[in-house]
């Protein structure tokens, strides 16, 4: 069995198990390590060479690892499309696939081993190792090395085993060319044409990238709406931008078959003019995640499950077995996002340690890394539109600033919502360069029930990019100067 080196033997019995070493899992086990609870890790991810590797699939094949290639993608188209515009010429600019994606893992590599190292400081037993619930105080830990499985005892257990991608009988994996939103992160040969099924946020995350480094990419997206989650001016500008770049985006665009024919993918697909066929170099299916319970539970443990394979939870992530939590991805409470999970993993560990905590679904940010990015917090205007709350909204476009001049990255526009009675921040939405850095300050704004007004008075650095929240709020007020 691999273990953390400095405890080779796991013990019969800890405060805390946690299953899945993804970030709700790793958060979770470092805070209950913190609050001095004996605690395990099991997680079977392991990387090429058979080696225990922690993050998770967001680490891994997820977030991290798109964001790093997108930066990379970005620089790259930068370097060929606007580098002219700062009177620098720079020639011969060529692509080393492999080189891009070496980086990405040594990344990858250096952000699981602070995890692993973490782990070791705080003395967490990291067992590598599938580990199954047998019942609300047992765990059953079976090695990938075929040693013998062996069963571990803790008052509290907390199931944090993430979620994979969904596989479609009609476009199966083959690992080449029709591939999953894993591999899509790992290709090492620039194909000229690509398609993706899926436009929701994995899979425009995964035609960013390629789309940046030049690939003809295609989404086909059954639903005709595009990106239904955010605001809908947000999506409507997104749809503007992305089209712009060149993705092609087929909305209504039902995939029915996919095979591979000599060195293509031939792709089928409905829409309401019929059938179509499409021939492509690679084929990624981004068609949504599942959560990972299979196999995770003995049916005599008697947990409870959705039809759809999440857990049960209350509000407080407890299952039906007493001293058993599901955090994460597992669960139902809010988006499958890291942030959620890290947060439910440190609420978890904290009630496991007898604090009390609390955990505010409410401020949640949601992030789309694409270029530019999404980030929105709170209430969309057509929800509150439909739950008849009287709104004020502010627009203000992110090229009015002079920083957005300045450093080329004109695109995008950000909204607030606020209460019309009360004036009350409700919602936040940003389309934008670094939108997920902005938007944390709407996500504290809220958190502290701020008002337009508050924002109106808060003095935001001039020139910066962030100004514009000073004068999304000055909109609403019809004060705004720029
Ligand atoms: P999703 O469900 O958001 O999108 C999948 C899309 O595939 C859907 O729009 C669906 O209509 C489409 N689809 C399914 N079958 C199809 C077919 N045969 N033909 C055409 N289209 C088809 O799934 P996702 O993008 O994989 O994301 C899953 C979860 O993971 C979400 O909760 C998401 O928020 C989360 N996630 C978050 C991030 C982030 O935080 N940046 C990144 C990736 C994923």
């Amino acid at each position: 069995m691999t273990t953390n080196p400095s405890h080779s033997t796991p013990s019969s019995y800890y405060d805390v198990i946690v299953i899945g070493a993804g970030p709700a899992g790793y958060s979770c086990a470092i805070r209950c390590a913190q609050l001095g609870l004996k605690t395990a890790c099991i997680d079977s991810w392991q990387n090429k060479k058979g080696q225990q590797t922690l993050g998770g699939f967001h680490l891994n094949s997820g977030c991290i690892a798109s964001i790093t290639l997108l930066e990379s993608a970005k620089f790259y188209h930068r370097l060929h499309h606007q580098i002219d515009q700062h009177g620098i010429h720079v020639d011969n600019i060529s692509l080393d696939l492999p080189a891009m994606i070496a980086r990405k893992n040594n990344i990858i590599h250096k952000l699981g081993d602070n995890i692993l190292s973490t782990f070791k400081d705080l003395a967490i037993d990291s067992i590598h190792a599938k580990g199954k619930l047998l019942s609300a105080k047992q765990v059953e830990i079976t090695p990938l090395d075929n040693s013998p499985s062996m069963i571990i005892n803790a008052k509290n257990i907390i199931l944090a085993t993430g979620s994979s991608p969904i596989q479609l009988p009609y476009a199966p994996i083959d690992n080449d060319y029709i591939i999953d939103s894993l591999q899509a992160l790992n290709i090492n040969e620039l194909p000229h044409t690509m398609a993706i099924i899926g436009a929701g946020v994995n899979g425009l995350e995964i035609a960013s990238i390629w789309n940046r480094l030049g690939v003809k990419t295609i989404l086909l997206e059954a639903q005709e709406d595009f990106l239904p989650l955010p605001d809908l001016h947000i999506s409507r500008e997104a749809y503007r931008i992305f089209t712009e770049q060149g993705l092609d985006l087929r909305l209504g665009a039902r995939v029915i078959a996919a095979k591979k024919q000599g060195a293509n993918v031939v792709v089928d697909y409905q829409d309401q003019d019929g059938t179509h066929t499409l021939t492509v170099d690679k084929l990624i299916v981004a068609s949504g995640r599942k959560p990972n319970t299979e196999n995770l539970t003995a049916p005599e443990a008697n947990l409870l499950l959705d039809e759809t394979g999440y857990i049960n939870v209350d509000e407080n992530c407890r299952t039906n077995l007493p001293g058993v939590y599901a955090i994460g991805d597992l669960n139902l409470l809010g988006p499958m996002l890291a942030h959620k999970g890290i947060e439910e993993g440190n609420f978890v560990a904290e009630s496991c340690a007898g604090l009390k905590s609390y955990i505010h679904y409410d401020t949640l940010p949601s992030v789309i890394y694409t270029d530019p990015e999404i980030a929105w917090v709170g209430q969309t205007e057509q929800t509150l539109k439909t739950l008849g709350i009287a709104i004020k909204v502010g627009i203000f476009a992110l090229n009015a600033t002079a920083r957005a001049q300045a450093t080329g990255k004109t695109e995008g526009l950000i909204k607030i919502i606020t209460e019309a009675d009360t004036d009350k921040l409700l919602g936040v939405h940003i389309i934008g360069h670094q939108a997920s850095e902005l938007i944390a300050e709407a996500v504290l704004a809220m958190e502290f029930s701020a008002s337009g007004e508050d924002l109106a008075r808060t003095i935001h650095a001039h020139p910066t990019v962030s100004e514009a929240f000073h004068d999304v709020a000055l909109v609403i007020k019809q004060s705004t100067t720029h």
